[in-house]
C-alpha cells in the first residue's frame, strides 16, 4: 500500500511561531521543522534535506525508518498492540530471550523510557541491598558520578550535578553519593557497608562524550565485586552499537550486574527500555512490587526484537568501529583549525570548538545552514552521533561542512 505524504499547510516559520504559546519551553530547538526522514536524511516542511548527525541522541542508531524495523512494526500493528502485563503476549518471551543472549545476562525487566529503566534499577538495587546484602532498612546508598546524566525524574535529578537540571525541583531524594568520574580512589572511599550499587555511564554522553581512562571500568568492576555491591552500567546512550561494540563496557570485557538500555532499543519507532541483570539481582522483584502499563507491550517487544536481530548480525558494530576511524581522522585534521579537542569512540564524538569562533549553539546553527544537524552539549562542545547506517561519503561530507563552518 502506498500512502500519499502528509503535508501540513503551514510553513516552517508558521509552525515554529505557533508552538511558542502552546508548548512548554523546556527545549530550545534549532529552527528546523522536520516532516519526513529516511536513513540518514531528514527533510523539512519546505523540502530542504539535512544529514542527521544527532540521530535522536542515539535513539536512531539504525537510521530513520530502517526497513526491517518498520516492517516489524507494521506486522505487529496488524496483529496486536497492547495487552498490559495482566496477560502474557506472544512477543515478550522472544524479546527477553534475545536481549539476554545479546548482553550475556539472564533476566530482563522491560520498561519504556530511559529514566524509567534508571528508576527501576535504583529500586531493584535498594531491594537487593536489604534482602540480599543485609543493609539496615532505609539506609541503602548508591554512588554516582559527577557530570552524570541519567534522566529527568525527581529522584534522578536528586543526584544530578547540573544545576539547571535541579534548581527549583527539590526536595530531593536522599541516598546518593556523588564522586568524581574516572577516579577509582574517590569511588573506593565512597563505598561502605550501606552501598547498594555504583551507577555510572561507561561513557558520559550528555557531559560531552567523556571517556574514562582505560582500566577504569575494570577497576569499578573489581571494586564493586570486592565491596559486595552492584555495578549498574547506564548504557542507554552508549550501548547498542554506538561505540563500535554492542556495549561500551565490552571495550574492557566488563560485565556489570545491571545494564540499562533504552534509546536505540526502540528502533526510533517506540520508546523501549530495559533493565538487564543476573537472576540473583532482578530476582528480588516479586509480583505487585514494580510495573508499567506499557512496559513489554507487544508492539515494543516486536520492534525491540527486530533491533536485537539487527545487532546480532554484528554489522552495525563493525560499521561504527570502521567509520569511527574516518570520524577520528576527520576531527584530527580539524584540530587546531577551530577544534580545540575532541573525544571519540566508534561513531560518537564530543567536539570542543574554539570559543572565539562561537558557542556550540552557534556552530550548530551554522551547520544547519550547511544541511547538517548536530546538537551542542555544554558551552562550546558539539556532539556528533550519526546513524550507524551512515556511508563513508556522507560522513566525509559532514566533516567537510564542519571544516567550512570553522574556517
Ligand atoms: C537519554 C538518557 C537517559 C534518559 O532516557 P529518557 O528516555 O530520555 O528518559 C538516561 N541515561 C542516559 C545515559 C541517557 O543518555
Amino acid at each position: 500500500m502506498t500512502v500519499a505524504p502528509v503535508r501540513t499547510a503551514r510553513s516552517s516559520a508558521e509552525l515554529i511561531s505557533a508552538e511558542a504559546p502552546v508548548l512548554a519551553h523546556n527545549y530550545h530547538p534549532l529552527p528546523v521543522v522536520v516532516a519526513r526522514a529516511e536513513g540518514t536524511w531528514v527533510e523539512d516542511v519546505e523540502g530542504r534535506r539535512y544529514l542527521d548527525l544527532l540521530a535522536g541522541y542515539s535513539a536512531l542508531n539504525f537510521g530513520h525508518r530502517h526497513p526491517a524495523l518498520i516492517e516489524a512494526a507494521h506486522r505487529q500493528l496488524d496483529q496486536l498492540t497492547l495487552t498490559s502485563r495482566a496477560f502474557h503476549n506472544d512477543r515478550l518471551a522472544g524479546f527477553a530471550e534475545g536481549l539476554a543472549e545479546l548482553t550475556g545476562l539472564d533476566m530482563v525487566l522491560p520498561m519504556n523510557t530511559g529514566a524509567e529503566a534508571v528508576e527501576s534499577a535504583v529500586k531493584v538495587a535498594r531491594k537487593w541491598a536489604y534482602e540480599v546484602k543485609g543493609v539496615p532498612a532505609d539506609r541503602a546508598t548508591i554512588v554516582v558520578a559527577d557530570g552524570n546524566f541519567h534522566g529527568r525524574t525527581t529522584t534522578i535529578v536528586s543526584f544530578s550535578t547540573d544545576e539547571s537540571a535541579r534548581a527549583g525541583f527539590g526536595p530531593f531524594t536522599p541516598g546518593f553519593r556523588v564522586v568524581p568520574y574516572n577516579d577509582l580512589a574517590a569511588l573506593e572511599a565512597a563505598i561502605d557497608e550501606t552501598t547498594a550499587a555504583v551507577l555510572l555511564e561507561p561513557i558520559q554522553g550528555e557531559a560531552g562524550v567523556v571517556i574514562p581512562d582505560d582500566g577504569y571500568l575494570t577497576g569499578v568492576r573489581d571494586l564493586t565485586r570486592r565491596a559486595g555491591c552492584l555495578f549498574i552500567a547506564d548504557e542507554i546512550q552508549s550501548g547498542l552499537g554506538r561505540t563500535g561494540r554492542t556495549l561500551a563496557v565490552d571495550h574492557e570485557s566488563v560485565r556489570p550486574d545491571m545494564l540499562l538500555l533504552g534509546k536505540a532499543l526502540g528502533g526510533g519507532i517506540v520508546p523501549v527500555s530495559a533493565v538487564v541483570a543476573g537472576r540473583d539481582v532482578l530476582g528480588v522483584l516479586r509480583p505487585g512490587e514494580h510495573g508499567s502499563t506499557f512496559g513489554g507491550n507487544p508492539l515494543s517487544a516486536a520492534v525491540g526484537s527486530a533491533v536485537v536481530d539487527l545487532l546480532a548480525t554484528g554489522e552495525f558494530q563493525r560499521r561504527a568501529a570502521d567509520l569511527g576511524e574516518v570520524l577520528r581522522n576527520g576531527l584530527e585534521a580539524l584540530t587546531g583549525k577551530g577544534v580545540t579537542g575532541f573525544r571519540a569512540r566508534g561513531l560518537w564524538a564530543g567536539v570542543d570548538i574554539d570559543p572565539a569562533i562561537g558557542t556550540g549553539r552557534r556552530i550548530s546553527e551554522l551547520l544547519l545552514a550547511e544541511g547538517v544537524l548536530v546538537k551542542d552539549t555544554h558551552g562550546s562542545t558539539i556532539r556528533l552521533a550519526p546513524p550507524l547506517t551512515i556511508t563513508r561519503e556522507e560522513l566525509e561530507s559532514a566533516l567537510a561542512a564542519l571544516g567550512r563552518v570553522l574556517g
